[in-house]
């Protein structure tokens, strides 16, 4: 009896494949067949092999020059851990030629989100922007807007690494904007309510108070808490691993492609 033939791999071009989500997620995509990293792509490290630096069977050299890597390498889908200044124009470059795109990088402004959105709809390429790649913390999110409906008082706390740049999380943004989707009413400040030290009630997103502490020690935790007459839910999430964010990227990478337009979060994957 003949074998049915092995699948082709999605072949994936990593932006950022030097950072610490870049590495992760090398590894994780070059340890499974379904998947072959064709491109590697970071301003530090050119010229480098990816077996030199992560110590893996792969003879893809690290280049500091997208639009080069992309025209030599042909891949499916590109996948951006790098910055919010730069991830928009490496997912344009990306789907203009024919790629679609993955985005992990947090604190994309809104006008980029918004030409993003025109590059989908000219293009025809697809655009997965993902806050949160671990499926816990897609789940907290989940509960958290159904929690909403029933308790209108809510704010985020989110903790992670002193060396994140941006702030609030674009997980504990997201959150803020289910919450504010999902909730019946705004609670109102009560009248005379006074913010003697600005930011001392955190960052007002759709009205949901979102607090960031940014410690040494942390990977990426977040409560999210509901507060009623004489009780208080807490739903919360701790990555500690970065471990805790590859079966979302797999799941991302593996997906892509069956989307249409610009999709935010990876429950356009996972439900
Ligand atoms: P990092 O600083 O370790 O890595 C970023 C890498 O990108 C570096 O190697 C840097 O040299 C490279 N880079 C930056 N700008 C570049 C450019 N213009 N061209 C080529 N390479 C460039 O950061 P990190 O911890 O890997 O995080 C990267 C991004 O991913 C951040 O925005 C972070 O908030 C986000 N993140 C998202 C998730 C998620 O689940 N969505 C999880 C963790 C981190």
């Amino acid at each position: 009896m003949s074998e049915s033939p092995q699948p082709t791999p999605i072949r994936v071009t990593v932006v950022g494949a030097l950072g610490r989500m870049g590495q992760e997620s090398v590894r994780a995509l070059s340890s499974d067949s379904r998947f072959e990293v064709v491109g590697a792509v970071d301003r530090s490290g050119a010229g480098q092999t990816l077996a030199s630096v992560l110590q893996i069977p792969s003879e893809v050299v690290v280049t500091d020059i997208l639009s080069e890597c992309l025209d030599q390498h042909p891949a499916d889908v590109l996948l951006d851990f790098t910055h919010f200044s730069s991830a928009p124009d490496h997912a344009m470059r990306a789907m203009k030629r024919g790629l679609a795109v993955v985005i992990g990088t947090s604190g994309l402004r809104q006008p980029d989100v918004r030409t993003l959105v025109q590059t989908c709809q000219e293009t025809g390429q697809p655009c997965l922007l993902v806050p949160n790649f671990a499926i816990g913390a897609v789940l907290m999110m989940r509960f958290a807007e159904m929690a909403a409906a029933y308790f209108p008082h809510a704010e985020v706390i989110e903790r992670h690494g002193h060396h994140k740049l941006d702030a609030p999380s674009g997980t504990g943004r997201h959150t803020a904007t289910l919450i504010s989707q999902h909730r019946a009413e705004t609670p109102r400040e009560p009248q005379g309510a006074v913010e003697a030290v600005a930011g001392a009630r955190g960052a007002k997103v759709d009205m949901v108070p979102v607090h960031s502490l940014r410690l040494p020690g942390s990977v990426a935790h977040q409560e999210v808490l509901f507060g009623g007459p004489g009780e208080l839910l807490t739903i919360k999430h701790d990555s500690y691993d970065r471990a805790s964010f590859m079966g979302g990227v797999k799941l991302a990478c593996a997906q892509v492609r069956s989307l249409s337009g610009f999709v935010t979060g990876l429950d356009a994957v996972l439900f």
